[in-house]
């Protein structure tokens, strides 16, 4: 009862939103849906649903919809090892990606950062929605304090990771939204990994690849963690998984990125890749890090593949 009317309420939040938003005029049975499917407890996307959109994109109707996102950019470019910078690294793998799911025409990839920097009708949607990504997220927070302070949702404390700062959070929310509004169906980051205090003499303790799943009770969180089954069986197939406590678990749920849908604000299916330790040593050699690269990118695409069929 707790919950149902819990949800009730956010609805009603969502809709009082939704009338005082300017470009606020009709709302249709369908964008009731849509408010709703980004509320706590209903699943915003299904295992069921992807594999359907499969098969109907394999008769050619429709396509499966994949957003590549490469973590980080030029302004803020993540960690760096020895001059490398883990934005470059992320963009490069997601080229690879990109180019592996272009041949199968069942999927339609977007690649949300290239060589030339961010998708221009990204850019251009970030800049026009800044303020909208804002009240929404503050609406969002609101929500889940609501519910944590009435029990139905449970705080949980995941692996430790950098606060991102305010500019970098509400682009990431901004990619959330943007993938609702586009119907992404699966929503890949791609990262590269470090720790703190790492130093040339501490530096090899920790290694390996880690998959970061949206927290169980958010709407996105079953059809992820399955998504995430298949892509940890062909990554472990090439690569080992991270020995970092807790990240060792190797499918990692967390309730706090933004990238996988903290505050319950991403519907489609997302999973937040960790490759590797940027300071490995196959990414230490231009060639190393050219064959890595093209490594990752095979494993990931063959276990979106692997879900699918
Ligand atoms: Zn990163």
């Amino acid at each position: 009862m707790k919950i149902i009317l819990f949800v009730l309420t956010a609805v009603l939040f969502i809709f009082a939103g939704a009338w005082a938003s300017d470009n606020f005029q009709y709302m249709s049975f369908d964008d009731m849906r849509r408010a709703v499917a980004g509320v706590f407890f209903t699943d915003s996307i299904t295992e069921g649903e992807l594999k359907e959109a499969y098969a109907k994109a394999a008769r050619g109707e429709g396509k499966v919809k994949i957003l590549i996102v490469p973590g980080h950019d030029d302004d803020s470019w993540g960690t760096e090892y020895n001059g490398i910078r883990e934005a470059d690294l992320t963009m490069r793998v997601g080229e690879a990606l990109a180019a592996q799911f272009a041949k199968n025409s069942a999927y339609e990839a977007t690649l949300l950062r290239g060589r030339d920097g961010y998708l221009s009708a990204f850019e251009t949607y970030f800049a026009e929605h800044r303020e909208v990504v804002r009240a929404e997220v503050v609406a969002k927070k609101k929500i889940m304090k609501d519910l944590l302070a009435a029990g139905s949702v449970e705080r949980v404390e995941g692996v430790g990771h950098n606060k991102a700062a305010l500019d970098v959070a509400l682009r990431l929310y901004a990619i959330n939204k943007w993938a609702n509004e586009n119907a992404f169906h699966l929503v890949l980051h791609l990262h590269f990994n470090d720790f703190g205090g790492r130093t040339a003499r501490n530096m090899n303790q920790y290694g390996g690849f880690a998959l970061y799943v949206p927290d169980g009770q958010y709407s996105n969180a079953r059809a992820s963690y399955a998504v995430a089954e298949s892509l940890f069986s062909e990554l472990s197939s090439l690569f080992t998984k991270s020995n970092l406590p807790k990240e060792d678990a190797g499918i990692v749920p967390d309730q706090s990125l933004i990238a996988i849908g903290a505050y319950n604000t991403l519907d489609a299916v997302s999973v937040l890749i960790e490759y590797a330790y940027i300071y490995e040593a196959p990414l230490r050699t231009p060639s190393g890090r050219k064959e890595a690269i093209q490594r990752f990118a095979d494993a990931t695409y063959r276990g979106v593949e692997r879900f699918f069929r």
